[in-house]
């Protein structure tokens, strides 16, 4: 890093809150992630990933990661709750709870967040939707719980924008 970097590392400290400061659908959406936990088909991990999505009207899709022999072809349990949305005719996505635990450790402080390819179909739904999705990280037990948003988690990002894609007749 250039010694007189102009990038503040204080945004990228997280910002934990105490489960009883989230609001009730915030706190319905880290229960919805948590109950497809132990759905995760994970031989390979063993790590569990429960992930919900709210879109604006208020509905709900929840999903878990779905692993595969061939590595590459793991599906992220974030993904997995886009795809349930989308597929339901439900793009407007507004916020994502994304929960994990292992059965390789004892369990985590650290809460799980999206990975990078996460990130990026997060950020294209966020555009979908026009609203910069909130982003809620919980340990599987809610001891530890996160709140950000898209933007944060992936600044610069690329996009339909970047593109000049017209995405709004998938509004
Ligand atoms: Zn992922």
């Amino acid at each position: 890093m250039l010694s007189n970097s102009l990038v503040s590392r204080e945004s990228f400290v997280m910002k934990t809150v105490a489960i009883e400061n989230l609001t009730q659908k915030q706190d319905e959406l880290v229960d919805a992630a948590i109950a497809v936990l132990e759905t995760a088909y994970n031989p390979y991990s063993r790590y569990f990933v429960g992930a919900a999505v709210l879109t604006r009207s208020g509905a709900v899709f929840s999903a878990s990661n779905v692993e595969n022999a061939g590595y590459g072809s793991t599906i992220c349990a974030e993904r997995m709750a886009i795809g349930k949305a989308n597929s339901s005719g439900a793009r407007d996505i507004i916020a994502i709870a994304v929960t994990g635990r292992s059965d390789n450790f004892e369990k985590s402080e650290i809460t799980a967040g999206p990975c990078g390819s996460c990130r990026q179909v997060i950020y294209e739904f966020s555009q979908v939707s026009g609203c910069d999705i909130e982003v809620i990280l919980a340990t599987a037990d809610k001891a530890n719980v996160a709140v950000t948003t898209i933007e944060e988690l992936l600044p610069y990002a690329f996009g339909p924008k970047q593109l000049q894609m017209n995405i709004s007749k998938y509004s």
